[in-house]
């Protein structure tokens, strides 16, 4: 199945974001204190850190993906401004949130998508195929080479320009339909 994002229609059918804002003492404290990937005491090795280019909006997630794949589809294109982009998946609840709520909106039936609201950074993508899950741009990452991408996804809507030098597979849609 491929998704399009050519539904404009969409936008804002999701009415209030439901981003839990978990703010604590600890997280606000290290937020604060802590420049962009700085590492601080109590911080662990297993986690990630990240967020948008104004660091309005911050996140944590566990160390550990659940998968990593360069996406090539149209829609991650339009959305991003970039040829392609890198995702990695989480366990939903396992990533809390700091700071400005993204803003988020449907991007096709079944896609939410979000992003700064103050700066633009696209952040995340949720669908409905992975309900559990929460995609998050590599990019954003503080350490992007924290992860390592094993897959290239979308490759059909590849711009013919892109030719990466890597041995990864390359799935015409998602690594589930091939
Ligand atoms: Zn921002
Ligand atoms: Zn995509």
């Amino acid at each position: 199945m491929q998704w399009t994002d050519r539904r404009p229609d969409g936008m804002g059918a999701l009415g209030a974001p439901r981003w839990t804002v978990k703010a604590g003492p600890t997280s606000t404290a290290r937020l604060t204190a802590g420049g962009a990937g700085r590492k601080l005491a109590g911080m662990t090795d297993n986690e990630i850190t990240g967020g948008c280019l104004c660091r309005a909006v911050r996140y944590r997630a566990p160390g550990e993906p659940l998968w990593v794949a360069h996406c090539h589809c149209e829609s991650c294109r339009r959305s991003s401004g970039a040829p392609f982009v890198t995702w990695a998946g989480f366990p939903k609840d396992a990533v809390s949130w700091q700071g400005e709520p993204p803003r988020r909106f449907a991007s096709s039936p079944g896609i939410t998508r979000s992003f700064c609201p103050t700066c633009g950074t696209p952040l995340t993508y949720e669908g409905a195929r992975w309900p559990d899950e929460l995609h998050l741009l590599v990019a954003t990452f503080d350490d992007p080479e924290a992860v390592t991408p094993a897959r290239h996804v979308y490759w059909r809507e590849h711009l013919e320009w892109i030719e990466p030098g890597d041995a990864l597979p390359r799935h015409e849609g998602s690594a589930l339909e091939d």
